[in-house]
């Protein structure tokens, strides 16, 4: 390749291959850059799944784009350490006159690029991230002047934006919103059948990163074996069909309830597909709404996703862009508990958490009001530290991306920003859990109970959280109720659930 050539730094969730951006490149032209790093899998301790669905994703990817015709330098696992070192490297070795990437997923990477042009004296284009469907200049224009930031807001104008879900000015069913309808639980039978998941067969290529990942991680925390995500597009197109076929009917209602063995229930664990770029969302956004449109599913169960596409991702990535760098320290409620070891292992008496755990160790996976309600809430609860939760989140799920992980858990989950991205924190006691699943009737504790023996933990630091945070949440307007309850409770009380929350505290490892 001659000095006047350009070089494209491919990042592991940038494998949109039939996207516009690649489409506008000149194979002849551009070589394309990729580099399998080892410290991006042990910088977070990482489920072996994780590491395996961007690993044989990437290489599928550049075997994709080798045979569209484009030369790519690539640095498999176990060649360098670092990204740094290894895009230097190709770097050094292409000697191309120009360089460009596209805003990667996290701020440290996009700092990387704009210091290696620099060493090394390349001119450099960052071009945005045309996944985005609000850029974070856009994001920032919506932001300007207001007091605070509110998905209700932004999800209107994006709605009207992209006219989705929209009657004229409209929105379709005459609500913005159905959340509401959104939170049924299952009845003592159980929930209706769930259908099956699809299941993606490792190929040789994933065989391989398999074997490469168990060598160079014997100790990475969960099970490899059951490894089934998508890692092509065309592998993330059937998950997706198979998701608007049988579950998305039912996803509305259901999107809030757990069960004992069924950790998939009707949610689509597309979160992967579309994080790495194997899923265009607006494709999967047009395909909901021809759902509901034709009758093939209700609205709040339509709406009810495209929320969470339109809305909340397109929200939280522009909260992460607004707020970086700085926003990974945040810390509010100065919490500094070490994570419990039950959340690498599992193992503990609280059902809600073992089988969340067991869940995630299995498939690196769990839906989200796992995460927000059981692993999240506990944590919070507990008072971990809101990185070390995060970095727990980054490393255990197979979708985990900066950009969607720091503020759904930094923000959303552990109320970390002091309130940037939630109006309050999510905080509820162990009858929430109850409410919206099984778990607590094989468990040894007792939702209702927050002091003794078998109180429910989550019960007795649910009301030592709201005690230690009395006075910051008295403020909150949206905290009245729960603090009025707290201040019912006599200060004999108070000191006995205190004492338990110690206990519980001296005896979690
Ligand atoms: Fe979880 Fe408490 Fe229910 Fe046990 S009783 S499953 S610890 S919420």
């Amino acid at each position: 390749m001659s000095g006047s050539d350009t070089a494209c730094i491919v990042f592991g969730d940038q494998l949109d291959a039939d996207g516009a951006f690649y489409r506008s490149l000149d194979p002849t032209r551009v070589v394309l850059l990729m580099v399998e790093a080892a410290d991006e899998s042990s910088r977070e301790w990482s489920h072996p799944q994780r590491i395996t669905v961007f690993l044989s994703a990437m290489r599928h990817f550049a075997q994709r784009m080798r045979d569209r015709g484009y030369r790519v330098e690539y640095l498999s696992l176990g060649t360098v350490e670092t990204l740094e070192e290894g895009f230097r490297r190709l770097l050094e070795r292409v000697r191309p006159g120009r360089l460009i990437a596209r805003r990667p997923g996290d701020y440290r990477n996009l700092k990387l690029v704009h210091s290696l042009a620099q060493a090394l004296s390349i001119e450099l284009t960052v071009h945005e991230d045309d996944r985005a469907l609000c850029s974070p200049e856009e994001f920032a224009e919506h932001a300007r002047g207001r007091k605070a930031l509110r998905l209700e807001y932004f999800y209107r104008m994006m709605r009207r934006r992209y006219n989705v879900l929209m009657d004229g000015k409209t929105p379709v069913g005459g609500s913005w919103n159905y959340d509401s309808e959104n939170r049924k639980s299952f009845s003592a039978e159980g929930p209706p059948a769930v259908p099956a998941m699809p299941a993606f067969l490792p190929d040789e290529t994933t065989r391989a990163v398999m074997r490469e990942v168990t060598s160079t991680f014997p100790t990475a925390p969960g099970s490899i074996e059951s490894f089934s995500w998508p890692v092509t597009g065309d592998q993330a197109e059937v998950l997706f069909d198979d998701f608007v076929e049988q579950r998305l009917p039912f996803f509305g209602d259901y999107q809030d309830a757990m069960w004992t063995g069924e950790p998939l229930l009707f949610h689509s664990a597309l979160s992967s597909s579309l994080n790495l770029g194997l899923l265009d969302p607006l494709k999967v956004i047009a395909r909901a709404e021809q759902a509901y449109r034709t009758g093939h599913a209700p609205l709040n169960a339509v709406e009810g996703l495209i929320r969470q596409v339109l809305g909340w991702r397109e929200f939280v990535r522009g909260i992460y862009w607004y707020h970086m760098p700085g926003y990974l320290e945040d810390n509010a409620l100065q919490a500094h508990e070490a994570l419990p070891q039950l959340f690498w292992s599992g193992d503990t008496e609280m059902t809600c958490l073992s089988e969340t755990v067991g869940d995630l160790r299995t498939r690196a996976w769990t839906h989200h009001i796992q995460r927000l309600m059981v692993t999240g809430l506990f944590a919070l609860l507990y008072g971990v530290h809101p990185k070390a939760i995060h970095d727990w989140y980054m490393g255990m799920y197979v979708d985990s991306v900066e950009w969607v992980t720091a503020p759904n858990t930094i923000g959303m989950s552990q109320y970390a920003d002091g309130g940037i991205i939630a109006s309050k924190p999510y905080v509820a006691s162990g009858k929430y859990i109850q409410r919206m699943s099984n778990y607590c009737s094989s468990c040894r504790f007792r939702p209702d109970r927050a002091t003794g023996d078998d109180a429910c933990p989550f019960s007795t630091l649910y009301w030592d959280f709201l005690a230690r945070h009395e006075d910051r949440l008295a403020a909150n307007g949206r905290m009245q109720f729960q603090i009025k309850n707290l201040r019912r409770i006599s200060a004999q009380r108070r000191e006995e659930i205190s004492e338990r929350a110690r206990q519980l505290r001296r005896r979690l490892p």
